[in-house]
């Protein structure tokens, strides 16, 4: 019979829903499978996990963003983007070349009413069997937590930046 891959969610405002997501990269990774990574809303910035991505094969790493914008002169452009990331995540999913296609920063598209949710929610349905997906990001909607087989929300209890510690290399980039 042909695995049944799944739609997992990592969601919540505490740390570790990338990093999480990154660990079943490497869990497939290991059993020879093919991975394929897209960020949305992400600044092309030197994250350890990508520059290591650029030495193994197996894992195709796409970035769409170009940072979490806020601004509203810049919602048009940021749409665009995001539009453009959402078809490229739709051709890898259909393509059926991967078993597992992790779809990090997704809930922002549709937070951010980037994209209309029944899109991406018709898209996540159309997987291809042996697929598994992983969405990460905050506050995810209703609609995708629904679809989800597993869903993990990861709480804050504290943070290092709440007192005052900034973003370290090789723990948050
Ligand atoms: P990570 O990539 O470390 O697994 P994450 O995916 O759960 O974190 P995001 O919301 O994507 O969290 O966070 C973006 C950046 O902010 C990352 O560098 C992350 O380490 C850091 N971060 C995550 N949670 C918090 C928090 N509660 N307070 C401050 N910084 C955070
Ligand atoms: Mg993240």
């Amino acid at each position: 019979m042909e695995k049944k891959g799944r739609i997992i969610i990592h969601t919540g405002n505490g740390k570790g829903k990338t990093t999480a997501a990154l660990g079943t990269v490497f869990r497939a990774l290991g059993h020879g499978q093919k991975v394929c990574m897209i960020q949305f809303i992400k600044g092309q910035g030197k994250y350890g996990e990508r520059l290591f991505a650029e030495t193994i094969d197996n894992l195709d790493w796409y970035i769409c963003g170009k940072g979490f914008v806020f601004n509203k002169e810049q919602i048009d452009e940021d749409k665009e983007v995001a539009e453009e990331g959402f078809a490229l995540a739709a051709d890898r999913i259909a393509s059926d070349c991967y078993d597992l296609v992790v779809l990090d920063e997704l809930t922002y598209l549709p937070n951010l009413d980037f994209l209309p949710i029944e899109k991406i929610v018709e898209t996540l349905k159309a997987k291809p069997q042996r697929l598994s997906i992983i969405i990460t990001g905050r506050d995810a909607p209703t609609e995708f937590v629904e679809l989800a087989d597993t869903v993990s929300e990861i709480v804050v209890v504290k943070h290092a930046f709440q007192q005052g510690i900034k973003a370290q290399k090789g723990v948050e980039f």
